[in-house]
């Protein structure tokens, strides 16, 4: 499949399978090594590092190198097919270093092992345990159950686990980013897709934590928080509020917290701290959410508005709940709140039935928003789904293939027309560290999250603010120089 990659860092492909370090807690050390790695979405880098925390608590140090672990955990993605066919052939990786120790215990976490279930233990018989996204709290006896020979399971869903009380540990990354979960699950049934059925019901986070969470990364030294939720416009908390209304009477009210009050909540932490967020819902992005994003420098003006088809049959289809009409009316409206607004998009080709006709409605949608990224992939049919279920996977993979290559050319001309308007422009950029090419250059975010390049210069340094004017560009970087 070729899914077209683009410069936003809540799917980065070159994370994919990165494994995570953490700094040795010798007081706690079992010395027994955890190895593990991840795939798919942020949601499962995040997790991850609530896996390594809970695990670090009882004793494990992490390593790199899968040879020398004890414990191997490869947190998985059910998203399209590929995903999944990337992990089993992961595994066979897995079976040399078995066969070396076999006291290893090796697991499979995340959305393939909810989708899977114990059928993984019989089709893939490296595998001791299997554990759903609500279920980590449960790892160390899950892998004292291995030790004592036997196979562990664990994929019960939850309607209120969010791991709120576990602060992530994210001493692999660079310091200046970090993502904060603010809500599980998906109460959404889109057609296509497994998520409701690997990450289960909808639950938002205690807006207390997540502000705590979020102050202690400031205190830190971060400078950037991205909000993440697979619908974060459905963000919703409802706490209780005392009040007296006389000396005798006492009352007990609800306050609710949206996600407009949840960012202006976070961007009140500090100027210097930037604000993102993923995956807005354009059933759900309401115009306070705009007006929070105009009002506070720091919330940064891109928004990830996944569309998915430009049809109105076809997104009916899907279930996405809205049609054509209202996604042009959402977008008008961020163009109307937030002048400079970057928009990027998901989408997906060859969905059950559809037609050239349909997707040529796709086509003029990116004419219409000129999207500044778009994450675009071939339909892949999931079993359990509601397309699955009712609709057959009709469109041959040549015509899916010939629609896909078509967008994504298409992309590719107006990722190059956005970053081509920013030339001349000066950028607010957070320097996140050098170059991936060079060690003269640094890079880093401008507001719209573009990525700019610019040379290493004294008097400024990761983590810090630069004014960049942009002076070239290629479809997916902009290059400039300090001023
Ligand atoms: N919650 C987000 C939303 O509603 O847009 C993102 C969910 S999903 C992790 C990311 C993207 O994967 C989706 O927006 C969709 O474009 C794509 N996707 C999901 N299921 C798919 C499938 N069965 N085949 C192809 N692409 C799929
Ligand atoms: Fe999947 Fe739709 Fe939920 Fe996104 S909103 S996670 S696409 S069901």
């Amino acid at each position: 499949m070729m899914d077209l990659l683009i410069p936003d860092k809540t799917h980065d492909e070159s994370r994919q399978g990165e494994a995570l370090m953490l700094k040795a807690e010798t007081a706690k050390n079992n010395g027994r090594k955890l190895y593990i790695e991840s795939y798919g979405c942020a949601m499962n880098f995040s997790d991850s590092e609530i896996v390594a925390s809970i695990l670090a608590e009882s004793g494990f140090e992490t390593t790199p190198d899968y040879s020398i672990a004890d414990v191997i955990f490869i947190n998985t993605c059910s998203i399209r097919e590929n995903a999944e066919q990337r992990v089993r052939n992961r595994l066979k990786e897995f079976t040399v270093a078995k066969v070396k120790n076999p006291g290893l215990v090796v697991g499979v976490l995340g959305c393939m092992a909810e989708r899977l279930k114990s059928k993984f233990l019989e089709e893939e018989k490296l595998v001791d345990v299997v554990v759903g996204p609500d279920a980590y709290r449960d790892l160390p006896n899950l892998i004292d159950q291995v030790d004592g020979g036997q196979k562990a399971v664990n994929v019960l869903l939850s309607r209120e686990e969010t791991y709120a009380d576990i602060s992530p540990v994210r001493l692999n990354s660079n310091g200046i980013n970090a993502f904060v979960s603010i809500m599980r699950g998906c109460d959404n049934m889109c057609s296509f897709c497994v998520v409701p059925f690997t990450r289960g019901r909808e639950r938002s986070r205690d807006p207390q934590s997540i502000i705590a969470e979020c102050q202690d990364l400031f205190d830190k030294g971060y400078r950037e928080v991205t909000l993440l939720g697979q619908n974060v416009d459905s963000y919703k908390w409802k706490s209780k509020v005392e009040g007296s209304e006389s000396e005798v009477i006492s009352s007990v009210s609800e306050a609710e917290t949206n996600f407009a009050n949840l960012l202006e909540m976070v961007a009140l932490i500090s100027p210097d701290l930037r604000v993102r967020f993923s995956t807005s819902h354009p059933k759900d992005i309401t115009d306070d959410v705009l007006y929070a994003i105009n009002k506070y420098d720091n919330i940064c003006n891109y928004i990830h508005l996944p569309v998915q088809s430009g049809n109105s049959r076809i997104l009916d289809l899907m279930n996405r709940t809205y049609d054509r009409e209202w996604y042009i009316n959402r977008i008008d409206a961020i163009r109307r709140i937030i002048p400079d607004c970057a928009v990027s998009t998901d989408v997906i080709t060859g969905f059950c039935s559809e037609t050239d006709e349909e997707h040529k409605e796709t086509v003029s949608m990116m004419d219409y928003v000129k999207y500044d990224f778009a994450y675009m992939f071939k339909y892949s049919e999931r079993p359990g789904t509601l397309a699955a279920k009712r609709y057959a996977d009709d469109i041959p993979e040549e015509v899916k293939q010939k629609r896909l290559s078509e967008i994504v050319a298409k992309q590719q001309e107006y990722s190059f027309y956005r970053m081509q308007a920013r030339i001349g422009k000066v950028e607010k950029v957070l320097i996140e560290g050098f170059s991936k090419k060079s060690d003269k250059d640094y890079c880093g975010r401008s507001d719209q999250n573009a990525m700019v390049i610019f040379p290493v210069g004294e008097g400024y340094k990761p983590g810090e603010y630069v004014n960049v004017l942009i002076e070239r560009s290629t479809s997916a970087t902009l290059i400039g120089r300090v001023v």
